[in-house]
């Protein structure tokens, strides 16, 4: 039989031994709760990476190209949900990190002076989540691409969720509700949008057209994840 005191020591040595793995554990995985090592544990991250678009720049065409990291599903869906409602910033780190690497791999032909506005949020949406995930995820883009981050495009009218509406309501609800504050961009700038979901466009179309009114080049949106395209 062993020792009492023997055994306390021992928990102590295994409390001090776990306190100092955990040193190096980060925090747990905001998804399953594992410890983890980065942001995620190996097994979400992997879960994650499963929802990757092979090719990003596919609908990098047309009238407003679009550059979409991942599908808007399964472990990616879960993890934007806990950066907008839970507050784990280190997912916004995370994607921001991740979209930027996609695309300095799959490179869409943009200018090398290139601008990077976030989809804003209402300041009263600001106020109440405490921070903007699309800013969050444009700020570490910009860190790892070089781009510059402007924050002058603001969200000037409370707009609905855009979740459940249809395509034309989706159109009314965000028109007229971007604007440029004190910005110092000008004509002839080059800008890419950055957002962390894209659905039907509605929201990224409004925000173009204000910038193109003004003559600012938008030369595509960049996103984390795009839902299932209904074309
Ligand atoms: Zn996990």
């Amino acid at each position: 039989m062993s020792n009492p005191w023997h055994r306390s020591i021992g928990n102590i040595t295994t409390a001090l031994k776990n306190r100092t793995l955990n040193l190096f554990l980060k925090s747990n995985c905001p998804l399953c709760d594992r410890a983890a090592a980065l942001v995620f544990c190996q097994y979400c991250q992997r879960q994650i990476q499963e929802c990757q678009l092979t090719k990003p720049a596919q609908y990098w065409q047309g009238d407003l190209p679009l550059f979409a990291w991942g599908k808007y599903e399964g472990a990616i869906k879960r993890s934007i949900g806990k950066l907008k409602y839970d507050g784990h910033r280190s997912i916004g780190d995370f994607y921001g990190e991740a979209l930027a690497a996609g695309w300095q791999t799959f490179a869409p032909v943009v200018p090398t002076k290139l601008i990077v506005l976030p989809v804003p949020l209402h300041p009263d949406k600001l106020a109440s989540r405490g921070f903007n995930q699309a800013e969050l995820i444009a700020r570490k883009f910009c860190q790892m691409t070089g781009a510059k981050l402007d924050l002058s495009l603001h969200r000037t009218r409370s707009t609905v969720a855009q979740f459940g509406l249809s395509k034309s309501a989706r159109q009314e609800n965000v028109e007229g509700a971007f604007a440029l504050v004190n910005s110092s961009l000008k004509p002839g700038d080059t800008v890419s949008i950055v957002d962390d979901i894209y659905t039907t466009g509605s929201t990224v179309r409004a925000i173009a057209s204000v910038l193109r009114s003004q003559q600012i080049n938008v030369c595509g949106v960049a996103v984390v994840a795009i839902t299932e395209r209904d074309n």
